[in-house]
């Protein structure tokens, strides 16, 4: 009721010119839009999972629109620099893409090139360096290919029982208990790999067409060397996508990361920004870091960002498949940021930052 009232209320004043006097306005000017993306679909991924994939023709509309509308483009750490001296030139915003997948450098990137638009990219790069599909996210991929069959959980070893595929809560739970199965077993990078081999094919899945297809693996280091340095801005995600509650796991998260990026990129740069894996913050993360002199941390929280918000704690909006051309205009003015919505919270962190 709620998102139905706000969408009705964004195409009222979208059709009576309320987003453009807001966008050129003074209070749009002291803050700074961030958008968040996370893939571009190769195929059919926005259709498994329309909050984390969108298609690359409506990828196309969204940049066309912040063309068309004449707002600025900065890369994050220019952005940032002048937000906080109080210098931002009018309609300020930044793209970001969490993760890196290989579905940037194949789809999102030439359209970014065709338009001159700069972006962050907030690389996780264990699955870099392994050059497999990330397991967590191909075991949901693979339940929701075979959503029209019934999956032998004992045949996987993992549960006694047979579990039909069609409701989506029932898939999510399937994944997760896979996830915890491998988690508790200590499995490897291999193993892991293995077992999503046996779940394609007790689900009758091709694993090794998916697999060359590169669905859902993240950009492998030659990949992030022939992206444009002054188009792509490469920086922190943790190495294996999680933020651990203990100091020296947490450093050394960061620290794996930002070695990786360095030797991966070929570039003198230190990375300085850092992206919250899967939204997880904490106070306590806080101080760890700017020991590691981390300089800016993107959240899930909705929001445009001013001066006042703490830099480690900014929020972004998360683009998807069900924003609606006005409600993405109405973010990229701000209205939609002034519009009563549901208060989400950011998921728990744990001790050792594994989520499953
Ligand atoms: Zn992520």
């Amino acid at each position: 009721m709620l998102r139905a009232t706000k969408l009705m209320a964004l195409r009222a004043a979208r059709s009576v010119g309320g987003c453009a006097a807001l966008r050129g306005s003074r209070w749009r000017r002291e803050r700074l839009l961030i958008l968040c993306y996370h893939g571009i679909s190769l195929a059919d991924e926005h259709c498994w999972n329309p909050e984390l994939y969108i298609p690359g023709n409506l990828f196309e509309q969204r940049l066309a629109a912040i063309s068309e509308q004449g707002y600025n483009v900065l890369p994050l750490d220019d952005a940032l620099n002048r937000l906080y001296a109080g210098e931002l030139p009018p309609q300020s915003l930044c793209l970001t893409f969490d993760d890196g997948f290989h579905d940037f450098a194949a789809v999102a990137y030439p359209l970014l090139e065709k338009y001159g638009i700069p972006v962050t990219v907030y690389l996780t790069s264990f699955y870099s360096k392994y050059r497999r599909p990330v397991f967590d996210l191909m075991c949901s991929y693979l339940l929701w290919k075979a959503r029209d069959r019934t999956l032998e959980m004992a045949r996987l070893r993992i549960a006694e029982r047979s579990v039909a595929l069609a409701q989506r809560g029932v898939r999510q739970d399937v994944a997760a208990n896979i996830c915890r199965f491998a988690n508790e077993n200590g499995y490897s990078a291999d193993d892991r790999d293995e077992l999503l081999c046996r779940l394609a094919s007790e689900l009758g899945v091709d694993y090794n067409a998916l697999v060359a297809s590169r669905i859902l693996q993240i950009m492998s280091a030659s990949e992030l060397v022939d992206l444009d340095p002054g188009l792509v801005q490469v920086e922190l995600h943790t190495h294996r996508h999680r933020v651990p509650l203990d100091k020296v796991l947490f450093r050394r998260e960061i620290r794996q990361n930002r070695d990786y990026i360095r030797l991966g990129t070929q570039r003198r740069m230190v990375s300085t920004h850092f992206c919250y894996p899967s939204g997880v913050t904490s106070p306590v993360f806080l101080p760890w870091l700017r020991e590691l002199g981390i300089r800016s941390g993107t959240t899930c929280r909705p929001g445009l960002a001013c001066r006042a918000d703490e830099p480690l704690m900014l929020p972004r909006f998360l683009d998807m498949c069900g924003v609606s051309s006005s409600e993405f205009d109405g973010w990229l003015s701000g209205l939609a940021s002034k519009m009563p919505r549901r208060r989400l919270t950011d998921p728990e962190p744990t001790a050792s930052g594994i989520l499953v």
